[in-house]
């Protein structure tokens, strides 16, 4: 074990068994010693990176039914909602007001909703705010494609050429299949999600890739999520970050209980040593809350994410962690780190942060 954990801090790269063997039998803290000496040769710097952004979720109508989702209504539900224009001007009007670059558009699969929709969301933020647009996971492109009968290829174009700037990594939960048809029937396969991903990269669009773990997967399935993502990278080099986060069962229809943090902490470390040639690893603390968040930094994360004016998915399951900037400074500052701001690429910006009690709300 101790040969295997001082080849994994050295940045020797991990197969199937031996990322396994780690994962179910390391020490926690021996992991954590090997992810920390891989964050630091990365990223040499004392820094931990967060960017001021807010989720906007254009709907919540969607056809999927994902069991482990507490966000969405089905079509037809009086509860369902399509964002106004007024509403996402709004939005985007305090996010900028706020010291934000960037916006994380992201909805239901709803079948009211055509190309012609999106282009026209993305057209109007693009002409009316001076803002980065970071949208439409895999799911949402792949559904729009089967939608419209156009190709992944001509869809991600059209978005492109109406302002689409990024895409995030969402709706990749667990990229295996046996897993996908428990927790998501409805959604696109391991495979399709992959494909956006690499069409996106070919295309000159940087992404990021995330996992949500701690439902019905087995520890075989988390490994070999990370190593599809690692052997895409290997491809096309377009993930900027991994996002990993635990499940979050109120409010869902799937029957699980609730991730410890030391399984958060445990499976973030496997990520750092997986994933070799992703740069930067988030800890997630809109699931974990500020004190774990905190300990990730020690565990392989070296960014914290964004600021989230505004966040409804993670909190329709019943979580509520919400931080300003201000105090994601300073558990930054309180570690022993240095806080900046950082835009979608990780690109750090030279702005001051905002005074303490802007952000998060
Ligand atoms: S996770 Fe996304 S695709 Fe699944 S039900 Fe929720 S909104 Fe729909």
């Amino acid at each position: 074990m101790r040969d295997l954990l001082d080849r994994a801090a050295s940045g020797e790269r991990l197969g199937r068994d031996q990322a396994l063997t780690l994962f179910q039998e390391a020490d926690l803290l021996d992991l954590a010693a090997a992810a920390d000496a891989v964050r630091w040769r990365l990223h040499p710097a004392p820094r931990v990176t967060y960017v001021v952004d807010r989720n906007i979720n254009y709907t919540n109508i969607c056809q999927s039914g994902c069991l482990f989702c507490a966000f969405y209504k089905k079509p037809g539900d009086p509860a369902g909602y399509v964002l106004s224009w007024e509403e996402l001007d709004q939005k985007i009007e305090q996010t900028v007001a706020l010291g934000g670059r960037q916006v994380l558009l992201q909805g239901g699969l709803n079948p009211e909703l055509d190309l012609g929709f999106y282009r026209e969301l993305l057209q109007r933020i693009t002409a009316r705010h001076s803002i980065h647009v970071h949208g439409f996971s895999p799911p949402e492109i792949v559904w729009l494609a089967g939608r419209t009968g156009c190709s992944v290829e001509r869809v991600l174009r059209e978005l492109v050429a109406a302002g689409l700037g990024s895409i995030p990594g969402g709706g990749a939960e667990i990229l295996v299949d046996e897993v996908r048809r428990k927790i998501s029937p409805e959604k696109c396969t391991a495979a399709e999600w992959l494909a956006v991903m690499r069409l996106a990269h070919f295309s000159g669009l940087r992404t990021t890739a995330t996992m949500m773990f701690g439902h019905v997967e087995r520890d075989e399935h988390r490994v070999e999520h990370l190593i599809k993502i690692r052997e895409l990278q290997d491809e096309t080099n377009g993930f900027t970050a991994f996002i990993p986060w635990t499940f979050q069962p109120e409010n869902t229809r799937l029957a699980a209980s609730k991730a410890t943090a030391v399984e958060y902490l445990r499976t973030l470390t496997l990520c750092r040593l997986v994933l070799d040639n992703v740069p930067h690893i988030q800890a997630s603390w809109v699931t974990q809350g500020a004190k774990i968040a905190q300990a990730a930094l020690a565990f392989g994360a070296d960014d914290l994410g964004s600021t989230m004016i505004e966040e409804n998915v993670v909190a329709a399951a019943g979580v509520s962690f919400r931080l300003s900037e201000a105090d994601l400074i300073h558990l930054i500052e309180s570690a022993g780190l240095m806080a900046r701001r950082r835009d979608c690429f990780y690109n750090l910006l030279l702005d001051r942060p905002a005074a303490a009690g802007q952000g998060g709300g």
